[in-house]
């Protein structure tokens, strides 16, 4: 298990370096076990990797679903090497170690354990390790668009590092870009122009303005808007006809996507009568739906029952999750690492928590699947 956990932050799975080598560490892994695993490759490096344990097909499946990539290591300086995967004073330190190459070890080990042990299934475990989870959520949308074969499914489990915290319901996410179009001219002349970055000052009074409507969540709270970026210009003696802004808006779930983007359209919109020359568009750099499954149904109760819980949680950061969630089965994201020391420095993961992690996910297979 550790080396398998040593060998996946190895494969160094940047958006850079692509998925593909660690797609081929699992698959081999999982080979061992006589388990078929299918990688699913494209653009020479992207990849996911399947697996599916067939089972008398008496009960619903489940599906855990992984994400393979990781963000860069970062400028910071690290004690250990960001792709060593070193072990030290009991755990492996690298990027991706708890985001989430972990969480993977463990669901890997889990179900080699459930297949060499004979363990007789009335469901089938569905194992999908995805590209693009840090990025696009390119894989996890390659896989959703073309699940025919896939069979009932009870219920997805995200591997993700909650601490062994069972999260149902996070926030979305929707990065907006908002470039303003003027006119390029030799600053001496600025009436021969038009100027973006005066365009972008008249967006950026209505936005301090503009309130997003939405319905207060009882656990994930309110929508949040931050401007984190903005640019424009190229030179000192040049009217700028470019300028760009970036916003991050966190969504809660009574919220729609389409309708934020709607509304930013209708403010340009407006901008636009009032004066001919204001030229701007938005665009969507990424979005992420937002999660909420039901606690009281029988999947997240009997997964808690599982685990030994009652309590399950609502946080911050966002998953692949609510593209699952469109298979129609409920989502839960429960996994080995803490949250905090995720694209941070010294990323580790205890080795502890994998061994832990092992012996939840094999129960909670057999608690569905037996
Ligand atoms: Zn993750």
């Amino acid at each position: 298990m550790k080396e398998l956990l040593r060998k996946l932050v190895q494969a160094r799975t940047t958006p850079e370096g692509g998925e593909l080598a660690a797609a081929e560490v699992i698959a081999d892994e999982l080979g061992r076990s006589g388990i078929n695993a299918r990688i699913d490759s494209w653009d020479q490096t992207r990849a996911n990797v399947i697996a599916q344990v067939k089972s008398t097909g008496r009960k619903a499946s489940l599906l855990f679903a992984c994400h393979l990539d990781v963000v860069g290591p970062g400028e910071a300086d690290w004690k250990y090497p960001p792709f060593g995967g070193v072990e030290s004073e009991g755990r492996i330190y690298g990027r991706g170690s708890a985001d989430m190459k972990g969480g993977i070890a463990a669901i890997v080990t889990a179900i080699k354990k459930i297949v060499e042990a004979g363990t007789r299934l009335e469901g089938d475990i569905i194992f999908l390790a995805a590209a693009g989870e840090e990025t696009d959520s390119c894989g996890a949308k390659r896989f959703t668009g073309d699940c025919g074969w896939l069979p009932r499914l009870a219920g997805v489990v995200l591997p993700e590092p909650t601490d062994f915290e069972i999260v149902t319901a996070h926030r979305g996410m929707l990065w907006l870009e908002v470039a303003t179009k003027g006119k390029a001219a030799h600053s001496s002349t600025p009436q021969l122009g038009i100027n973006a970055i005066s365009s972008m000052r008249a967006v950026l009074d209505e936005l301090e303005n503009y309130k997003i409507p939405f319905k207060p969540h009882s656990d994930l709270g309110g929508c949040s808007m931050s401007i984190n970026t903005i640019t424009g210009g190229k030179a000192l003696n040049v009217v700028p006809d470019k300028c760009t802004l970036g916003i991050d808006i966190r969504t809660v779930p009574s919220q729609n996507h389409q309708e934020i983007i709607s509304d930013f359209e209708k403010i340009l919109g407006k901008l636009k009568l009032r004066n001919p020359q204001f030229d701007a568009k938005v665009s969507v750099i990424r979005g992420v739906e937002s999660l909420e499954t039901d606690n009281d149904c029988n999947f997240v109760k009997d997964f808690c029952a599982a685990v030994g819980t009652t309590k399950t949680k609502a946080v911050g950061f966002t998953t692949d999750g609510p593209c699952f969630a469109s298979l129609g089965a409920p989502v839960v994201i429960f996994g080995p690492g803490k949250p905090e020391v995720c694209h941070k420095p010294d990323e580790y993961i205890e080795i502890s928590d994998v061994e832990k992690a092992v012996e939840y996910y094999k129960k909670i297979i057999l608690k569905f699947l037996s």
